[in-house]
C-alpha cells in the first residue's frame, strides 16, 4: 500500500473534511453572534467532488476520514456520502465531529451508511450554561443525540468539551456523566489563535486534571479507545467510560501529527494554524485526470511544518471553517 510521508517522516494518514461552513449554533468561542459570511453555494464541494478527492487521498494513502464543519449534519443527506466514502475501500475508518443536536434522527442511517464512530460537542451539562456558550442550543438535543449514537452502535463515542472557566463548577457532573454512560470525554484546551476571545478564561487541561484526582482517583487508561490520537486517557473507579485531556496549547503533539484538512470550498491546509492553502476545487473542476489532484495532496504535505512554534496568529479563516 503507499503511504504519505512528511517533509519531516511523520506518516499522514487522516484527512479531516468540512463538508460544509454552516451550523446551526453559534458557540460563543467559535463565531460571532451573528456568525460567519457564508460561502456561495457553488463554491462549497459537490458531495461527487469530495468522493473524487477522497478516492485520490485513499490510494495516496489514507485511512481515516472524519467529517466535519460548520455542523456537518446541517448538510442534506450525510448518509450518502457516508456510503459513498464506505464505498471506496473497505477498511476506510469513517467518523463524525458534531454537535450532536440534530444526531438523535441520523445516528441510525449514518451507522447504516458505514459510520463507525462519534465525537459530540458539549461543552456544559447544565442546561443554562450550554444555551449561554451555544448560544441558541438545547442541551437536551444534544443529550439525545449522544444516547441515540450509543444506540446505534457507533463506538467508541466520544464528548468534546472545550475547557473555559466555568467548567470548574461543573466537574462533578462530567464525572457522573462517565459513570453512567460508555463514553470517553476529552478536556481540550481553549485555542485562542483560531477562536473568538483571548486568552482570560484559559484554564489547563492540567488543572482540570488535578481537580479530577480530587473527586477520584484518575489511572491511566490501558485500553484508550480507538482513534486516541494526541488525547491521554484516564480511568476512574466504578466508570463506564474514560476521561481525557487534549493539550494543544500546554504541551504540543506536533511530531505526532498525522493529519491533512480539506474545507468545505476545496482549500487543502498543512496545519490547523497554517495560513498555507491550496486550491484543489479548481483542479477537481477543470481536470478529470487525478495526476493533478495527487500533486496537490503532495504539495500540501510537503509544506507540514514541523510544528506551529508556540502560538500563531489566527490561521486565517474560524474554526468552523476550518472544521477543528
Ligand atoms: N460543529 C461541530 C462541533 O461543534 O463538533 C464540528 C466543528 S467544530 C469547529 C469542531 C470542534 O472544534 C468542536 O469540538 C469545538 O468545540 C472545537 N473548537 C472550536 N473552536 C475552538 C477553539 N478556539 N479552541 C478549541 N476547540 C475549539
Ligand atoms: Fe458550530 Fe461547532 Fe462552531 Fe459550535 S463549535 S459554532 S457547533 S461549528
Amino acid at each position: 500500500m503507499t503511504s504519505l510521508i512528511d517533509p519531516y517522516s511523520r506518516h499522514i494518514d487522516y484527512l479531516r473534511l468540512a463538508v460544509t461552513d454552516r451550523c446551526n449554533l453559534r458557540c460563543v468561542y467559535c463565531m460571532p453572534p451573528g456568525g460567519v459570511p457564508h460561502l456561495h453555494h457553488e463554491d462549497i464541494l459537490t458531495y461527487e467532488e469530495m468522493v473524487r478527492f477522497l478516492r485520490i487521498s485513499v490510494q495516496a494513502g489514507i485511512s481515516k476520514v472524519r467529517l466535519t464543519g460548520g455542523e456537518p449534519l446541517v448538510r442534506k443527506d450525510l448518509d450518502v456520502l457516508v456510503r459513498e466514502i464506505a464505498d471506496l475501500r473497505e477498511d476506510v475508518d469513517i467518523s463524525l465531529t458534531t454537535n450532536g443536536t440534530l444526531l438523535a434522527d441520523q445516528a441510525e442511517g449514518l451507522a447504516a451508511a458505514g459510520l463507525r464512530r462519534v465525537n459530540v460537542s458539549m461543552d456544559s451539562l447544565d442546561p443554562d450554561t450550554y444555551r449561554r456558550i451555544t448560544r441558541t442550543g438545547d442541551l437536551a438535543d444534544a443529550l439525545a443525540g449522544l444516547e441515540a449514537a450509543l444506540e446505534a452502535g457507533l463506538e467508541p463515542v466520544k464528548v468534546n468539551v472545550v475547557v473555559l472557566e466555568h467548567l470548574l463548577e461543573e466537574l462533578d457532573a462530567f464525572v457522573d456523566l462517565v459513570r453512567r454512560l460508555p463514553v470517553h470525554v476529552r478536556f481540550i484546551e481553549y485555542m485562542s489563535p483560531c477562536g473568538m476571545f483571548d486568552d482570560s478564561y484559559y484554564v489547563s487541561a492540567e488543572e482540570i486534571k488535578r481537580r479530577l484526582g480530587e473527586i477520584g482517583e484518575l489511572t491511566r487508561s490501558a485500553l484508550p479507545p480507538v482513534g486516541a490520537g494526541p488525547a491521554r486517557y484516564y480511568s476512574l473507579r466504578e466508570a463506564r467510560g474514560t476521561l481525557g485531556f487534549i493539550s494543544p496549547v500546554s504541551s504540543h503533539f506536533c511530531p505526532e501529527c498525522n493529519r491533512l484538512r480539506l474545507t468545505a470550498d476545496g482549500k487543502m491546509k498543512p496545519c490547523l494554524f497554517s495560513r498555507e492553502e491550496d486550491d484543489v476545487r479548481e483542479i477537481l473542476r477543470g481536470s478529470s485526470s487525478d495526476e493533478p489532484v495527487l500533486k496537490a495532496i503532495r504539495l500540501s504535505l510537503a509544506k507540514k511544518p514541523r510544528d506551529h512554534g508556540g502560538f500563531p496568529e489566527s490561521p486565517g479563516r474560524s474554526m468552523s471553517q476550518i472544521g477543528g
